[in-house]
């Protein structure tokens, strides 16, 4: 039906310009990484508009980032040109619903101009509510509840539709309660959070006829990236908008499901069918992206999983290398190796920004940031916040600069309350009328308030308790290690036990944050050393955006490519992570599967795997297994290496079962734990592994060390 030299189709092989020119009725895309789902539904796209079929403000397309709409929206200009009225309906699923609700907001009770609360918002509201309601929120912290919420409107419950079971899940059974009171509370500030922007819509499609019939008439087109990573929510949604006419394609990939923990469900591809009866289904099987090798490894590893679909691919690209497994000796060499490795691609002429390194929690990242900015190479953290800027890194320095500067007023003002002492903003005023007037610092105030009346005596003694505790802390500063002060300070401040106290996977990072920031230190001789070392790092931007290796985590890479990965800390433990190995049996264990497919996958031209032999947990050495994955990976598209000068057998008695073959790096290393509190040591058992279950899943990982053959895969 196409002119022939269209730029459009000429590019696309048969199956995708079948999912291009099939524009009428449901169709499903499945197909495996890189095989050009997001090019074809981008072609779809532009195609639907250029043939006229809708006008754009009548087409929805829905990516996973803002970033991928971005990028969809110019490659669509660049195939099609701008002269094209109007804009397609094109974005998160977040975006897209806040723009609707925006048109019909009084009918779930909000304004048209209503605002959007962010999670800190959030928090503090609950934590009014859980105040007013005299629950304890030290029992039950609001993050806990806020998890909750989160989870009920992701499944698309309004609060009469939590029964009493799942309303257990916060404070003893009065999780329904408080979801009703927040939504209550929510309406009279004329606000939502993110989940109800979704949630209102869902209601609103629900309850209002002419509304959905409105959208519905609306859109003639409905398409959907990373279908696979949706969650209840956003597919009742979809469904009610899409049901009218029918004209629905999504596209996504069941191996590369990595959000169930923010409640997406894959069974939603496999309903698809079912939803849409008549469906199209097209499977894409050649690969664009990647080399016959980093293919063939992704492949053999996702292969391990039972919970698939199961599809073959293949590329008719160049071979290129093997997929790299580096063993290194710790983590520092790791960053080091990661570093040399970059800088040699870049006397080789080739782009920082082909460069990505792709951890699996956020923490691994300080490793490397502090090594790129020792040797003066510019990366970029996509995703969160460079290390030393997150919220519990800068809580945990400004107590540190409190100790070694106590004139540094900032610093006070930014922990004389976190975590919570019940001092109020009241408090730091009358402080800080006491310090003007006497001309001294606020932690010097802090201590002569005493004397006063100006406050009520409890807000008194807590800041008197806090100077004494500051005293001792300078004391300790001066005879002991950085990273112990560190660690004492957390857990006398009562730092720890709050983030314990939240029980969510939020807090469990900024506890490993907090354990990687100790690590860091531990190289430092004085307080003042490291903190000078610090306000260096901390001042590193540099300028050109382009130039960057781009460090990010495993879970924000999805959709996107780079010619050169680097994927460090392949150990159990850290991925497959511990929680996943505690926690959740197979499913988890295969979702970090999944997540492994995914970061290899990204690569184009080169992949390359480490793992460290030993990692310093909480000042002991500790030596680490590899991560099952790499046993996982087909041998003959694999290389390894080692680095440690220690050779064969020692890298043999790390399989073996009873030898510590690290015990002598421990003895060389003056052990630091003797001041730890125990609170911390709490902390440590909760993020990583204890030594006995290392050793069982030694045992484990060695036996499927030895690769298989494998069958599923087919190289052009
Ligand atoms: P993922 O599952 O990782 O999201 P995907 O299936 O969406 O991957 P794309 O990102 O669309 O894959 O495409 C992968 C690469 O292959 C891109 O660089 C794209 O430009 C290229 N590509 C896609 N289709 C073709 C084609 N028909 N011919 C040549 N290159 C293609
Ligand atoms: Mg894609």
């Amino acid at each position: 039906a196409q002119a022939p030299q269209d730029p459009l189709i000429d590019g696309l092989n048969p199956p995708q310009r079948e999912a291009v020119l099939t524009t009428e009725g449901p169709v499903l895309m499945l197909a495996g990484a890189g095989t050009g789902k997001t090019a074809a539904l981008t072609a779809r796209l532009a195609h639907l508009i250029r043939a006229r079929l809708a006008w754009p403000s009548e087409i929805l397309c829905v990516t996973f980032t803002n970033k991928a709409a971005r990028e969809m929206r110019e490659r669509v200009g660049h195939l099609i040109g701008p002269a094209v009225e109007g804009m397609p309906w094109l974005g998160t699923f977040h975006s897209i619903a806040a723009k609707m609700l925006r048109r019909h907001a009084e009918l779930v009770g909000l304004q048209s101009n209503y605002t959007i609360i962010d999670t800190d918002d959030q928090l503090r509201l609950l934590k009014q509510l859980i105040q007013s309601e005299g629950v304890d929120e030290k029992r039950f912290p609001a993050r806990q509840l806020a998890g909750c919420l989160d989870r009920w409107k992701n499944r698309g419950l309004n609060p009469d539709q939590i029964d009493a079971g799942e309303s257990e899940a916060y404070a003893n059974g009065k999780g329904q309660h408080f979801y009703r009171l927040y939504q209550d509370r929510l309406k009279a500030l004329n606000a939502c959070d993110f989940g109800d922007l979704l949630l209102h819509m869902v209601n609103i499609l629900r309850d209002h006829r002419e509304v959905l019939d409105q959208y519905r008439q609306r859109f003639k087109y409905v398409m959907v990236d990373e279908y696979q990573d949706t969650n209840q929510v956003q597919y009742l949604w979809l469904r009610l908008i899409a049901q009218g006419r029918q004209n629905i394609c999504v596209v996504g990939d069941d191996d590369q499901s990595i959000y169930s923990w923010r409640g997406a469900e894959v069974a939603n591809i496999l309903r698809f069918e079912k939803d849409f009866a008549g469906a199209k289904v097209i499977r894409l099987e050649q690969n664009y992206r990647s080399t016959p090798q980093i293919l063939a490894a992704a492949s053999g590893l996702i292969n391990e999983n039972s919970q698939r679909l199961g599809k073959t691919l293949w590329t008719e690209r160049h071979p290129g290398d093997p997929v790299r497994v580096i063993g290194v000796w710790d983590g520092p060499e790791e960053a080091r190796r990661v570093g040399e490795e970059i800088e040699r691609l870049e006397r080789e002429g080739l782009s920082l920004a082909q460069v990505a390194i792709l951890v699996r929690a956020q923490y691994q990242t300080r490793e490397f940031e502090d090594r790129f900015i020792q040797i003066g190479l510019n990366y970029r953290i996509v995703g969160g916040f460079r290390f030393y800027e997150r919220a519990e890194i800068r809580d945990a320095l400004a107590y540190l600069r409190v100790i070694a500067q106590p004139a540094d007023d900032l610093a006070f003002e930014r922990i004389y309350n976190a975590p919570k002492r019940g001092l109020g903003a009241k408090a730091l005023e009358k402080l800080h009328v006491l310090a003007r007037r006497r001309g001294i610092p606020l932690a010097a105030a802090a201590l002569e308030i005493a004397d006063s009346d100006e406050l009520p005596a409890r807000a008194r003694n807590t800041f008197v308790a806090l100077m004494r505790d500051f005293g001792r802390w300078r004391d300790m500063a001066g005879s002991d290690n950085p990273a112990d002060l560190l660690r004492t300070v957390m857990d006398e401040s009562g730092y720890t036990d709050a983030l314990q106290a939240e029980k969510t996977a939020e807090a469990a990072g900024r506890l490993e944050n907090l354990a990687e920031l100790a690590r860091a230190m531990e190289e430092y001789d004085t307080l003042g050393d490291f903190l000078e070392h610090v306000s260096l790092v901390m001042d590193n931007e540099a300028a050109d955006e382009n130039e960057k290796v781009t460090i990010m985590t495993m879970h924000g890479a999805k959709g996107l490519e780079f010619d050169h990965v680097f994927l460090p800390g392949w150990e159990e433990g850290v991925f497959p992570s511990q929680r996943s190995l505690d926690e959740g049996g197979l499913a988890s264990l295969e979702e970090e599967r999944r997540l492994a497919y995914v970061a290899i996958t990204r690569a184009r031209r080169r992949c390359t795997i480490l793992h460290a032999a030993n990692r310093r947990i909480y000042g002991q050495w500790s030596s680490s297994i590899p991560s099952r994955f790499i046993g996982e990976l087909p041998a003959e598209h694999v290389s390894q290496e080692t680095t440690m000068s220690g050779g064969a057998s020692l890298w043999r008695a790390q399989w073996s079962e009873h030898s510590d073959p690290f015990a002598h790096v421990a003895q060389t290393q003056p052990s630091r734990t003797a001041t730890r509190g125990p609170g911390w040591q709490r902390a440590a058992q909760q993020q990583f592994e204890t030594t006995p279950r290392r050793v069982a899943e030694s045992t484990r990982s060695a036996a499927s060390f030895a690769a298989k053959p494998r069958t599923d895969l087919t190289i052009g």
